[in-house]
């Protein structure tokens, strides 16, 4: 195993050592900032208390909500001059939560986006071009200082501007990227525009994450560009990009347990679910001393995958995110994650890059109504062969989803785009629209 730092090749019984140590220094750094200090009391909670792994379970969550309350600082856990770096969540479920970081913070951060990089082929000769928005959104800096830690000559392209980011792949030769899935489907059309085909670039590696999709969009985007795509995810709260990652295997991320200390529970009691259970994944960070979080409730779904990964790292790997339990859809009594839907949709030839989820209501009852793109060569005159697709595509749905959705068809490049996080669902029940 050829790894960026020692703390990646830790065995088991070494990495649960580490992290008892971690978890208690963390917890003693929390109680310093006023909101866990005031929680722990409240709780009855003594951080002194906790010896083992097994006393997880009684330290009390943090949940969204306790990061917006205490807004804007009052999770600091060190004096604010400390603090050389603030970040927020994009914000794509409400109001952003606000993370300071120290210095030493973010050399840490930095060092497990590298070993994220490094583990997946990407040296110090790569060129890496950061295709996700800058700003307040870890994606930018994050997977950035990662890349020039790594030594990777590293473009800071931004999002959006579609052409230029096609100049600088082409004219800097460009290695490696990390991308947000939608906008790299998105992208290769217009590749297609302006005739040229990303399959003839050097690039050879993708970092893909910040918001979920498919085994099957995956399967695409390595198709389409000729490279390796990795499933990249982390989240604001626990710094950003570099919590848990593909590794060469491409089969679950590696969660680094040297940094984090990762549990799967019940959404509903809390409770830890049986190995290998879908649940809702709860965080601790394990070393961050400007802002130390416990047992934040993601609201991500997955589940730990179980036995040793092939490529002999020992931090436990967690399945590809089916989603929030926020984006679950009710639709005629049944549960639809979005991602159901997609995984049908990029399985059909004729469907091409996007599509979008809308809700409706008529009279009382709720409707699904799925408009997909076609891909051009199948975007023909005939209206009995689309009539024919869109059926196919109705009865496929229905067979995952087990309801039936109205289809739309619609042409390349008509639905909206965003720069960031692509939002796919609109929901037009509540409105009458
Ligand atoms: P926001 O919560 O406002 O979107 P963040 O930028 O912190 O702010 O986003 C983190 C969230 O993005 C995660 O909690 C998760 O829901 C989603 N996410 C990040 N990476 C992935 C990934 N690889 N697969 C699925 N979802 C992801
Ligand atoms: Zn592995």
């Amino acid at each position: 195993m050829d790894c960026y730092d020692a703390a990646e090749a830790l065995s088991r019984p070494e990495i649960a050592q580490l992290q008892i140590g971690r978890l208690r220094r963390s917890l003693a750094q929390a109680a310093k900032s006023p909101f866990y200090a005031r929680r722990f009391a409240e709780a009855g909670f003594d951080p002194e208390s906790v010896h083992s792994l097994d006393d997880v379970g009684r330290i009390p969550f943090t949940t969204k909500q306790d990061l917006r309350d205490s807004y804007p600082d009052g999770m600091l856990a060190l004096p604010h001059s400390e603090m050389v770096r603030m970040h927020a969540s994009s914000g794509t479920t409400g109001t952003p939560t606000v993370i300071y970081h120290t210095q030493k913070d973010l050399d840490w951060w930095a060092s497990l986006m590298a070993r994220c990089m490094y583990m997946v082929g990407l040296r110090r000769t790569d060129v890496f071009q950061n295709m996700s928005g800058y700003g307040l959104f870890t994606g930018g800096l994050g997977i950035h200082y990662g890349a020039e830690k790594l030594g990777c000559l590293t473009i800071p392209a931004g999002a959006g501007n579609s052409h230029r980011q096609i100049k600088l792949l082409t004219d800097f030769k460009v290695t490696g990227i990390h991308i947000i899935p939608s906008y790299a489907l998105y992208l290769h059309s217009i590749f297609a525009e302006i005739g040229l085909d990303p399959r003839d670039l050097p690039l050879r590696i993708a970092l893909v994450g910040a918001e979920p999709y498919t085994e099957e969009a995956r399967g695409r985007l390595q198709e389409l560009y000729g490279i390796k795509a990795y499933n990249s995810y982390g989240l604001s709260e626990m710094n950003g990009p570099g919590v848990a990652f593909e590794c060469q295997e491409q089969n679950g991320m590696h969660v680094w347990e040297d940094a984090y200390l990762a549990e799967i529970v019940d959404p509903a009691t809390g409770e830890p679910v049986a190995e290998g259970e879908l649940g809702e994944l709860v965080m601790t960070t394990l070393g961050r001393e400007g802002m130390p979080v416990i047992r934040y409730r993601t609201r991500d779904m997955t589940r730990f995958l179980p036995g040793q990964c092939p490529c002999g790292r020992a931090h436990r790997r967690i399945d590809r995110l089916h989603g929030r339990c926020d984006d679950m859809l009710i639709i005629k009594g049944v549960n639809i994650f979005p991602m159901q839907i997609e995984r049908v949709l990029m399985a059909m030839p004729e469907v091409g890059q996007d599509y979008q989820i809308v809700l409706e209501r008529d009279g009382y009852i709720d409707n699904i109504r799925v408009r997909v793109e076609i891909r051009d060569e199948f975007f023909v005159e005939d209206m009995r062969q689309l009539g024919a697709l869109q059926k196919r595509i109705a009865a496929r749905l229905r067979d995952e989803i087990l309801v039936t959705p109205k289809v739309e068809l619609v042409e390349r490049n008509s639905l909206p785009k965003t720069e960031g996080k692509a939002s796919r669902v609109v929901d037009k029940r509540e409105s009458g629209a």
